[in-house]
């Protein structure tokens, strides 16, 4: 298998740091990138030797600046790329602020034009590219409270789409994963009682792990997928059925 530079960003904690670490166990040089928990990312780099890079991926300059270095530092170009860093401001239309539709957008969604924008000129110079974005479940079927959360995470799926269509005969694949609720920080935060609710709505039984979504991201980001763009698949035990 060829190794390539892969860069993950919200990839220090969470689903991110699950495939980091799988992206890194199949060979490749990983840079993981993430906005505020130092903490959390020493941690994590120092348990797995993997270079973590702290900008906002809301910040079009920031991600330009930020991709430089991560290229220029570990001297070689972005080959792979997975956009998975994410929040969420949950709260009802009725109530939300504009700041909580614009954070929850430009963080989930805007974020992959900024990252994707300073990465496909390289990919399609050198005809080939690898890029994966995190959707949601949510983004699927709608979700009470979500309003800013459902409609960056669809949003994504026609950005994939779109970028797809104007990568493939460049040889860059393009495809989304939608998740559904995977045992993380942003789920365990979720309401124990909600949480009980929404488990017996899995067919599966339980929630999802990190590592039921590196296995299908590592192989989309391998040569072996080559014809595999624009799709969406769905990681979420039978919750959702498209
Ligand atoms: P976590 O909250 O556990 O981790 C989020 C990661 O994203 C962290 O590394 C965080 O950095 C980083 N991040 C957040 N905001 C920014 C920003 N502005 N700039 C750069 N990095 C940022 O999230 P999950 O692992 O649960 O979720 C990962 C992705 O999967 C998200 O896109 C989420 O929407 C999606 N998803 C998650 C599901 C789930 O059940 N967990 C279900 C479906 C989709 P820091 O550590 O500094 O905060």
């Amino acid at each position: 298998m060829t190794q390539r530079l892969a860069l993950v960003t919200g990839g220090t904690r969470g689903i991110g740091a699950a495939l980091s670490k799988a992206l890194k166990a199949a060979g490749h040089t990983v840079a993981a990138t993430y906005h505020s928990n130092d903490e959390a990312a020493r941690k994590f780099s120092a348990e797995t030797g993997i270079h973590v890079f702290k900008w906002d991926v809301g910040n079009f300059d920031a991600c330009k600046n930020g991709i430089a270095k991560i290229e220029a530092d570990l001297k070689r170009p972005i080959e792979i790329l997975v956009n998975n860093a994410g929040i969420t401001q949950d709260t009802t239309l009725h109530k939300m602020t504009p700041d909580q539709w614009h954070k929850v957008i430009e963080t989930n969604l805007t974020s992959c034009f900024n990252m994707c924008r300073h990465v496909i000129e390289g990919m399609r110079e050198r005809g080939y590219g690898r890029i994966i974005n995190i959707g949601s479940i949510n983004g699927r079927k709608g979700q009470f409270g979500q309003t800013n959360y459902s409609a960056a995470k669809s949003g994504i799926l026609g950005f994939t789409r779109s970028l797809a269509l104007e990568s493939a005969a460049k040889g860059i694949t393009v495809n989304a994963v939608a998740p559904g609720y995977i045992n993380t920080e942003m789920v365990q935060a979720v309401d124990a009682a909600i949480l009980q609710k929404i488990i017996a709505q899995i067919p599966a039984n339980r929630l999802g792990t990190p590592e039921d979504v590196a296995d299908l991201v590592v192989w989309l980001a391998s040569d072996k997928s080559s014809f595999v763009t624009g799709a969406t698949f769905d990681i979420n035990g039978g919750q959702y059925m498209v």
